[in-house]
Parts: structure tokens; C-alpha cells; sequence
């Protein structure tokens, strides 16, 4: 079995993957509706994430830095602001956030036009 460590290291990096991709697809102007669904999913994330450490600070930080939904380039900053919050809580490296929609390019932008939220 893996150490702790790097099991959660693992969890982690698979996490704010989908976390980021989700945040860079969400629609550019979206409606009521979706704001709600992203801002359920962000609550929600925060509660369910098995770390309860990792959660409990999340959810702390949520409060501070509540969720950015007027839009898709405004959400994806607001994640990666958050995630630097964490950063800089475990001692690591500020993430450059000026290409946070290029660096989470899913491979789905063809589907997008057809996308059902
Ligand atoms: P990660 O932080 O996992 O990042 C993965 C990749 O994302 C990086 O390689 C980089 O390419 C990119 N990236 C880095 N910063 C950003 C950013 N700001 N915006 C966009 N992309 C970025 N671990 C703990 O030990 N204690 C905790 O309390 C804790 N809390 C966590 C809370 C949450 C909600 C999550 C999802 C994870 C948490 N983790 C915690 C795990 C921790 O954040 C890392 O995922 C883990 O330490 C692995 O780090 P990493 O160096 O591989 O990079």
C-alpha cells in the first residue's frame, strides 16, 4: 500500500483536475439555473471531499473566498485563487492563473454548443 502521503497528494491532483476543468467550461454567460448547479457543486465538493482535514479548511476558505459565478473566465479565476489559498497554506508555489482557461482545456469543445446543464 502507498504511503498516506502520497495517496492523498494523489487525491489531490485528481481533484482540483476536475475541479479546474469544470470551472473553465462553465458557460460564459450563464443563466439563474447554472450559477445555482455550479454553486451546489462547490458546496457540495466541499462536503464530500474524503480528506476531512483538506474539507474542513475548504470549507473555511469558501466563507472567506465565497464562490465568483457572474462568469465562465471570472469562475475559473476565483478557482484558481482558491487553490493558491491552499498553496500557500502547504508551503507550495503560487499557480500563475493568467492562462486558467487555456491550461484547462478539456478536449470537449466540440460537445459545447450542444452541452445540456
Ligand atoms: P496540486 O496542488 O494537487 O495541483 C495539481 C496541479 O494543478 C499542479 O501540478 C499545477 O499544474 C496545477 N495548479 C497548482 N496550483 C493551481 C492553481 N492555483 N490553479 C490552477 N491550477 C493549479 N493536502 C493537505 O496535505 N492538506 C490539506 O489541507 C489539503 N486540502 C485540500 C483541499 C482541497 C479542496 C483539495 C482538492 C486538496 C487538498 N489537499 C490538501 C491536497 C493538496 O492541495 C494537493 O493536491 C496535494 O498536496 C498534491 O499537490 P501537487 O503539488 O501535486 O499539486
Amino acid at each position: 500500500k502507498m504511503a498516506n502521503e502520497t495517496l492523498k497528494a494523489e487525491l489531490g491532483n485528481a481533484s482540483w483536475k476536475l475541479f479546474h476543468t469544470i470551472l473553465a467550461r462553465y458557460p460564459e454567460t450563464p443563466t439563474p439555473e447554472q450559477k445555482q448547479h455550479l454553486a451546489d457543486y462547490i458546496r457540495s465538493f466541499a462536503l464530500v471531499y474524503p480528506c476531512g482535514d483538506c474539507a474542513r479548511h475548504f470549507a473555511v476558505l469558501l466563507d472567506k473566498y465565497p464562490p465568483q459565478l457572474s462568469s465562465r473566465k471570472t469562475a475559473a479565476l476565483w478557482g484558481c485563487h482558491i487553490h493558491n489559498q491552499v498553496n500557500l497554506r502547504l508551503h507550495k508555489q503560487e499557480y500563475d492563473c493568467s492562462n486558467i482557461l487555456e491550461d484547462y482545456d478539456c478536449g470537449c469543445g466540440q460537445d459545447e454548443a450542444e452541452e445540456v446543464q
